[in-house]
């Protein structure tokens, strides 16, 4: 046992996502188990019969496997494992029905997750806020985990798990809430880690499996141009939100010094080839930092920098962290920012925070719990 935070948990060593050689349920698309399984004289339906187990149903036991002869669940658990997170530390709902998860990887490194009501009528369809790295290297001025440093990609069973256990979750608390949306717009810079996203997403979207809508997926980038051109080769047809943040290079390059390597012209050039499929849109996240990037004259620009691109624009009103120099602006501010936008047709949602109680806002994640008070323990059965 050890604490953090006020935190107890049970750690496990046995089994670390660079030394376990088995391969890893969670992370095979039907294909890849078919040729695994074939390389032991199983037939192709053994594969589509796991498959459908460990990514439809989402279980996390090979007992569980009920329609398949018991021998076969005896060489599934020697030569494989489920992969994925190793428990849950921590659920911390929030008022508004938000819920922070804390999760251990297999080598003790924490991710956070972070699921999200709908708005309106929509309140009961849950987006989850996906990490796709440890940490973050893009070190952007206004984020928290760019703020704590890169320690890992996640894997592509990491990945998946974030979303099979939110919908776990949800099951379990069997109130009408369901998964319907993912974002990845938690920790870490998914197109710096294309190499584990690609295959998550072939998993997640796969109808076999979670079934989720492509167009129910957003992948968010501070703007990789090369795993941008990657996602969009991928016929994934995911959706794209790409974090501006600032208007013109020099400015973004002042918050977003990875954008000296990426440059706007170029970024903006790569959002005008990307493939939208039947009126999708690329949606632009725009940071309000007050006095740096929130004046009228920032708006104009944003109208400018996006003209002939299918376009929706999400205003996030900065979420303060005591370790950033930055602060929030007065919310008419942000009002007559998002106004401007608007009028010229272009279509402008405010974020206003979800979950800023348990520090479960945008750019918040630190993949620990700073708090003393915590929510209970969740231990994943063990495979
Ligand atoms: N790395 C990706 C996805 C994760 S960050 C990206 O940067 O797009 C998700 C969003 O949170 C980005 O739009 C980012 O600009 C925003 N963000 C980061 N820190 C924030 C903060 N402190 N307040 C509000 N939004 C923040
Ligand atoms: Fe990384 Fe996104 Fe945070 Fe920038 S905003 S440091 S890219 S997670």
């Amino acid at each position: 046992m050890q604490g953090l935070g006020g935190l107890r948990y049970h750690t496990r060593m046995n089994v670390t996502p660079s030394t376990d050689p088995k391969p890893r349920l969670r992370a095979l698309s039907q294909e890849e188990l078919v040729s695994f399984l074939a390389g032991h004289n199983f037939p192709a339906f053994r594969a589509k019969q796991v498959f459908h187990w460990v990514q439809k149903k989402g279980i996390r036991d090979f007992d569980s496997m009920r329609n398949v002869p018991k021998e076969f669940r005896a060489f599934l658990a020697e030569h494989t494992c489920f992969g994925g997170v190793e428990q849950v530390l921590a659920e911390k709902p929030s008022a508004d029905s938000s819920v922070k998860f804390l999760f251990q990887l297999a080598d003790g490194r924490k991710v956070e997750s972070v699921l999200m009501p709908g708005a309106g009528a929509d309140r009961e369809k849950m987006t989850l806020c996906v990490s796709s790295q440890v940490g973050c290297a893009v070190d952007c001025k206004f984020c928290v985990t760019g703020k704590n440093g890169f320690f890992r990609q996640m894997t592509v069973d990491e990945i998946v798990d974030q979303a099979l256990y939110a919908r776990h979750y949800l099951t379990q608390q069997n109130d009408g809430r369901i998964l319907r949306n993912l974002v990845f717009m938690g920790m870490g810079e998914p197109l710096l880690n294309t190499e584990n996203l690609l295959p998550a997403l072939r998993i997640l979207i796969d109808h076999e499996g979670m079934d989720l809508s492509p167009r129910r997926i957003t992948v968010s980038t501070s703007g990789i141009l090369p795993g941008l051109d990657e996602l969009a080769r991928s016929g994934t047809d995911v959706m794209l939100a790409i974090s501006l943040n600032a208007t013109t290079q020099e400015e973004r390059e002042t918050i977003m010094p990875i954008t000296r390597r990426y440059p706007l012209d170029e970024l903006l050039a790569a959002c005008r080839r990307y493939p939208l499929r039947g009126g999708s849109r690329i949606t632009f996240e725009y940071v309000l930092l007050a006095g740096v990037n929130d004046s009228l004259r920032h708006a104009r620009q944003i109208i400018r920098l996006v003209h002939g691109i299918p376009t929706k624009v999400n205003i996030i009103p900065f979420n303060p962290d005591p370790s950033l120099p930055y602060q929030r602006p007065a919310d008419n501010v942000v009002e007559e920012f998002s106004e401007t936008i608007r009028a010229a047709n272009i279509t402008c949602n405010i974020r206003w925070s979800k979950a800023l109680d348990v520090s479960g806002a945008c750019g918040q994640l630190a993949g620990q719990y700073r708090q003393k008070t915590a929510a209970g323990v969740v231990v994943l059965p063990r495979e």
